[in-house]
């Protein structure tokens, strides 16, 4: 559909990442008029920025401890070392496959796609260069960026962000990771595989601190013995430039001096200037707020994504914008079960889960009603053969359905798609007990985990 002073699109869209994009690729195939507007590149954060890329640079990773440990299996190999352009050559091809592939799915269903920086004008309309753009409802979807700390200036040399970080043209010598959430240590794993003397400083008393504690002890014991630094429970309280790096202090006294400081405390949404308070949307702290439906206070605006204060994963991003879609095109919606989301942190080994933490269980149902069972990946034989040591944590209400699974391990990540299903579909131990899990993956612990919570152990040692 063409613009033109009285064209009126039933949805215009402001922001062409994942959230934006799947809310115009479905509205689309239900039949509504779309514009996408888009100032970079469609896609976002998840497929130039973060997601993909990084998940690119930790296979990369992945490949160079391989090649070190292969006489561990017998295999005669030897790391060389890494050709940065050349992680970056396959990166950007992985990248630009799909950059592409998107582009086509876009096109192909006839969305309006307009490149350019676009301004919220009123509550049905968003102007790009001078033009407007009229629709039935618009949907603020303008994602995040990395924030940093008051007093901590990302100079993009030595003092950098995860943007940076994607496209840094060396290996640095030694770096030190400010933050111990899902970019920091995904970062901090890449990066000592590459050979990076790395220091991970967290304020909060355990690295990944969203997760269950188990997970994250386990975590810190893998990296421990990975040789990976980390500072846990104290915070940042400033850095200064060395002849050849920086320094950086925390409140307790602590110094680490490194080749360069990777800022990765957190994304903050990017809202500022764009017009949404102007037009009554209702905002906290840079965050629109919507209600369960994906709504804003004003009626013909919703927002999706990064842009509002729910989880911040690409995967969320899509099932909100496919949720404004559906209840635009008059479609029966249910809200999203947040608890209910996977979450993968894909470092080695990699940490996954879905449902809720032992401490959350006991707080919502009380400490006598929460049942754990630990299942010990040593007992795994896939695990044993890929020599990946971890667990699988299953939390349930006593006689009740499982409400969390947390998993640790290499390609646990790829065991969070069963765990989800459980979770979701409120399965009992004895149902999953009584699936049959083909033998020997490591979707097997899986199973094992549950014959232990159905009191039924098999290769269980406790
Ligand atoms: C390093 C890193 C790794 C990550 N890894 C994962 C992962 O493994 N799995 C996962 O699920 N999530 C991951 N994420 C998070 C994921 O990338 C985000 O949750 C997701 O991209 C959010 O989508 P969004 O559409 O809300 O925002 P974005 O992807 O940020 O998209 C917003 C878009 O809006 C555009 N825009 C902004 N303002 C305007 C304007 N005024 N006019 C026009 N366009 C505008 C921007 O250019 C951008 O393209 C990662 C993030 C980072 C940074």
């Amino acid at each position: 559909m063409a613009n033109d002073a009285n064209t009126v699109f039933d949805l215009v869209i402001l922001g062409g990442g994942s959230g934006g994009y799947s809310a115009a690729l479905r509205a689309a195939q239900l039949g509504l008029d779309v514009a996408l507007i888009e100032k970079d590149k469609l896609g976002g954060t998840c497929l130039h920025r973060g997601c993909i890329p990084t998940k690119a640079l930790l296979h990369a990773g992945e490949l160079a401890d391989q090649a070190r440990e292969g006489a561990e299996f017998g295999v005669m190999s030897t790391f060389e070392g890494i050709d940065i352009g050349g992680v970056h050559k396959y990166k950007d091809g992985v990248v630009s496959g799909l950059y592409k592939g998107l582009q086509g799915l876009v096109a192909s269903r006839k969305i309006t796609y307009v490149a350019g920086e676009g301004r919220l004008s009123s509550p049905t309309s968003v102007d790009v260069g001078g033009e407007r753009y009229t629709g039935r409802h618009v949907l603020l979807a303008t994602g995040s960026v990395p924030k940093s700390l008051p007093g901590l200036t990302i100079d993009g040399v030595r003092i950098i962000s995860s943007d940076h970080a994607l496209v840094l043209d060396r290996v640095p010598k030694s770096a030190i990771v400010l933050g111990g959430g899902v970019i920091g240590v995904e970062f901090a794993s890449a990066w000592k595989s590459f050979g990076v003397d790395v220091t991970i400083v967290e304020a909060l008393p355990h690295l990944v601190p969203v997760e269950d504690e188990n997970s994250s002890k386990l975590l810190e014991r893998a990296f421990r013995k990975r040789g990976i630094n980390f500072s846990l429970g104290s915070r940042f309280s400033g850095v200064e430039y060395t002849a050849d790096g920086v320094k950086v202090s925390l409140e307790n006294g602590k110094t680490f001096e490194a080749e360069l400081l990777l800022v990765a405390v957190g994304r903050g949404p990017v809202s500022q200037g764009l017009g949404y308070e102007e037009a009554g949307v209702a905002m906290d702290r840079g965050y629109v707020l919507v209600d369960e439906y994906m709504q804003t206070s004003v009626e013909t605006i919703s927002a999706v994504g990064d842009l509002v204060p729910t989880l911040q994963l690409a995967h969320v991003g899509f099932a909100e914008g496919i949720l404004v879609a559906e209840r635009l095109a008059g479609l029966k919606v249910v809200p999203i079960d947040y608890d209910g989301v996977p979450r993968v942190t894909y470092c080695h080994p990699e940490v996954a889960s879905v449902g809720i933490t032992e401490a959350k269980a006991k707080e919502l149902y009380g400490a006598d009603k929460v049942v754990t069972v630990k299942y010990n990946l040593a007992g795994n034989g896939k695990s044993k053969i890929l020599k990946t040591a971890g667990e699988i944590k299953l939390v349930q209400v006593q006689d009740g359905a499982v409400v969390g699974v947390h998993m640790v391990g290499d390609r646990m990540g790829e065991q969070v798609g069963e765990a989800q299903l459980i979770y979701n579909w409120e399965a009992l131990p004895a149902e999953v007990a009584q699936l049959i899990h083909a033998h020997p993956t490591q979707n097997e612990a899986l199973g094992e985990a549950h014959l232990a919570l159905a009191g039924k152990p098999l290769h269980s040692h406790d």
